[in-house]
């Protein structure tokens, strides 16, 4: 019956452009009716024109908060009242918490990559990391890696490799991590690279749905055993990469964990509340795979 007047119902959303590819809502609305929780998340499809009366329009309505996506993850960060010390680094706020109109910003990509990764946080003392792309998804994953997994080295790969460039120096700057090599995304040059990794990290979209035959590389011999490879592409869930290196040796990692692990971050900046992650998952996984 309380629903009938939705008086009191807490509205949470997601703006980007364009938004209808997002797994969001469905992974929010399915936490808040799991846990009987009278909120719902809706999509705000915001250009980039339109973004900063729509911040203004979310403040004033009263919007609990809100997700941002492609492509205002960076340009929202002049229009908040404040910035968590890692989006600020990285440049890019994936959450934002309206508390009583002071518009609160954070990223937690960062959570999902630092928390996936945290059952090999022993293996990863010392090693070498490959990390392939470098776009914003990179930039949560060098920030995570450096600051919680301590690696020796990181190869950062991507098919510009000026890109790379670029943002080696940013962090070697930002973070004071010196020791990343930039390579040019060309798999016969990185067979090497990738066998002497402890951990490859696929944070470009190569392999994801509709283009599932894409991988960043189709050689078997850059795969073993001891090796974890990690995709952050979830749908499909189980990528050409992984199934290449599992079949390889390796133990794999799908980008599933991270997606729930950013948004229970999320939720839980919102609410308060814990999000039933296990139960998610499976619903989110059924939803991608049927
Ligand atoms: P982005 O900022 O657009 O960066 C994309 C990166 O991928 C760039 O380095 C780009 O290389 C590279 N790339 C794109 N198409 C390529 C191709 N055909 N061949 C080789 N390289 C290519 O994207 P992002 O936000 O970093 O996201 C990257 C991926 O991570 C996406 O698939 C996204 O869905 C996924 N992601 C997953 C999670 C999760 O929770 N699991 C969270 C965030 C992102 P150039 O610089 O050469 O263009």
């Amino acid at each position: 019956m309380k629903n009938l007047t939705h008086v009191n119902t807490g509205l949470l959303g997601l703006i980007g452009h364009p938004i209808k590819q997002s797994y969001s809502p469905f992974i929010h609305n399915a936490a808040f009716e799991m846990k009987k929780m009278d909120y719902i998340y809706l999509p705000f499809d915001i250009t980039k024109s339109n973004l900063k009366s729509a911040i203004k329009g979310m403040s004033i309505l009263g919007i609990k908060g809100f997700n941002v996506t492609i492509p205002h993850k960076e340009n929202i960060l002049d229009l908040l009242d404040t910035i968590s010390e890692e989006a600020s680094i990285i440049g890019a706020v994936n959450t934002v918490v309206n508390d009583h109109g002071e518009l609160n910003g954070y990223n937690t990509d960062v959570y999902g990559v630092t928390e996936t990764l945290a059952p090999y946080k022993k293996d990863l003392a010392g090693s070498i990391i490959s990390v392939v792309g470098a776009g914003g998804a990179t930039r949560a994953v060098l920030y995570s890696l450096v600051r919680n997994y301590k690696p020796k080295e990181i190869f950062l790969i991507n098919r510009n490799e000026q890109k790379a460039e670029s943002l080696k120096k940013y962090f070697s700057e930002k973070v004071k991590f010196d020791a990343i090599h930039t390579k040019e995304l060309f798999p016969p040059d990185l067979v090497e690279i990738f066998q002497g990794s402890k951990l490859i990290i696929n944070a470009t979209p190569l392999g994801m749905f509709p283009d599932m035959n894409d991988s960043i590389t189709e050689l078997s011999d850059s795969f073993r055993k001891g090796q974890i490879v990690f995709d952050l592409v979830y749908n499909p869930v189980n990528t050409k990469l992984l199934k290449l290196a599992k079949k390889n040796g390796a133990e794999t990692v799908d980008g599933l964990s991270m997606l729930i692990y950013q948004a229970a971050k999320s939720f839980e900046l919102w609410t308060g509340e814990e999000m039933p992650q296990e139960q998610v998952k499976n619903s989110i996984k059924y939803f991608i795979e049927n």
